[in-house]
């Protein structure tokens, strides 16, 4: 049986620290859904949905195992009707791990079939912070050492 992972997150926007969870993943799994969704807690993006699924799939243009979806429903339940049984996140620091900790037995709870996987960050890339991006690039400063791609 395939294995297959969900990567989901906001990516607002997706940065050189969410590639490099995907590029390891890969050799974990054998397909990997980058699942972006509408955080119920955070409606408002900054970069909008449509741009980022398009600057992921020109990342990943030459690697056939990665797609790009959205969704707005519960994460357990869109990774059961997307045939993944693994959940894939990163791990920063000791607050990334609070939470993660909860979703990932909120999830479990929602979908026992469903297994969470975490990759510790490359530390190159520990710092590197989606809303701290936002923040620079709100009053124009310069982002692009940390995207994989030119905005
Ligand atoms: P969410 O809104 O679900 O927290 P994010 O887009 O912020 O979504 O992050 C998605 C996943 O990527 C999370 O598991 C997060 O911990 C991880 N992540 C975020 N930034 C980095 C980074 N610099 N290096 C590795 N993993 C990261």
């Amino acid at each position: 049986m395939k294995k297959i992972a969900l990567f989901p997150g906001s990516f607002d926007p997706f940065t050189k620290g969410h590639e490099d969870i995907v590029l390891r993943g890969l050799q974990l799994f054998d397909e990997i859904i980058i699942a972006i969704g509408y955080n119920s807690g955070k409606t408002q993006r900054y970069f909008p949905i449509e741009l980022m699924v398009s600057k992921i799939q020109e990342t990943f243009k030459n690697q056939p195992r990665i797609t790009v979806q959205t969704y707005a429903e519960l994460t357990a339940g869109f990774a059961k009707k997307k045939g993944a049984n693994y959940l894939l996140r990163g791990l920063r620091n000791t607050t990334d791990f609070e939470y993660e900790n909860s979703i990932a037995q909120v999830n479990k709870h929602l979908n026992t079939e469903l297994e969470s996987v975490f990759l510790i960050t490359s530390p190159q890339f520990a710092s590197i912070n989606s809303s701290i991006i936002r923040e620079v690039h709100r009053y124009h400063g310069d982002v692009s050492a940390l995207l994989p791609y030119r905005l």
